[in-house]
């Protein structure tokens, strides 16, 4: 069975969002496009939010209170629970989508596999009951959450491929090492699976 895994299509991610990653929006329309073509070639489609606290740094994840954030561990304040800045991105169609993972409650959670379904459930947990054998991982931002899910996935020893077009990264140089090291943990790494 094979899965696709879309990673943290939030407007706080996208342009306008508190933590903008450029070519979010796109990458939102991107998987839509992709989904209205190739949904049925799934078993299963998961979609991760990262689901902060509100008035909380969240164990140092957020920076408040007057401090820079250093953009490695630190951040500007996104994604709190309920937020608008947590919503999935309007040109996400969220109809494909028959899971819903969160993660990030009070921490910094850069991997879906940290976070938990709406039932209660583990991602790993999920795929395990779904028999998936394969996932394909795509969203924001790849240097990051995409990175780290797609890590983990391959943990769990199941086959992982990165669909770089409905991607994007932070910074040019970090998503180039990040794309280095998934395809060193034996992750495939593509543009586009057409
Ligand atoms: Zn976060």
């Amino acid at each position: 069975m094979r899965a696709l895994l879309i990673v943290d299509v939030q407007n706080d991610f996208c342009e306008g969002g508190s933590l903008a990653v450029a070519g979010g929006a796109a990458v939102a329309s991107k998987i839509t496009d992709y989904l209205k073509n190739n949904a049925g070639d799934y078993s299963l489609i998961v979609a991760s939010r990262d689901w902060h606290d509100a008035n909380s740094s969240n164990e140092g994840h957020f920076a408040i209170d007057g401090a820079e954030p250093d953009f490695v561990d630190s951040w500007p304040p996104h994604c709190v629970s309920g937020s608008t800045g947590a919503d999935y991105h309007p040109n996400l169609d969220q109809t494909f989508i028959g899971v819903h993972v969160q993660k990030g409650m009070g921490h910094a959670s850069y991997s879906a596999f940290e976070g938990i379904t709406t039932d209660g459930r583990t991602l790993e947990q999920v795929l395990s009951d779904a028999q998936v054998t394969a996932l394909d991982v795509v969203g924001i931002a790849t240097d990051y959450c995409v990175l780290a899910s797609a890590l983990d996935a391959r943990k769990t020893g199941i086959a992982v491929t990165v669909l770089t077009e409905m991607c994007a990264g932070i910074a040019v140089a970090s998503t180039d090492a990040a794309l280095a090291q998934l395809q060193q943990a034996g992750c495939a790494v593509v543009t586009s699976v057409a």
